[in-house]
């Protein structure tokens, strides 16, 4: 399974939750299949943090910051009420 793949599964199964929203980060909260991950979205620097290994090494995107991004891209086109 690709992360894409991976990451639309969080969406729909409904892990991906916002905790937590400031003026400079959004935090994320992802519920994987036996671990929990925090990502973060720095809103200066538009980057994605995770604190998984992949997130952590910085090398890949990994599902769980995928998953936070279709959830912000989500929420946008959702109406506001
Ligand atoms: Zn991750």
């Amino acid at each position: 399974m690709g992360i894409e793949e991976k990451a639309e599964n969080l969406i729909k199964e409904g892990r991906v939750k916002k905790e937590l929203e400031t003026g400079k980060r959004i935090h994320f909260l992802v519920e994987g299949t036996d671990e929990r991950h925090s990502v973060i979205f720095d809103k200066e620097t538009e980057n994605f943090t995770c604190d998984c290994k992949f997130g952590t090494l910085r090398e890949k995107t990994c599902s769980h910051i995928l998953a936070s991004k279709i959830y912000l891209l989500n929420e946008e086109k959702k109406p506001k009420n």
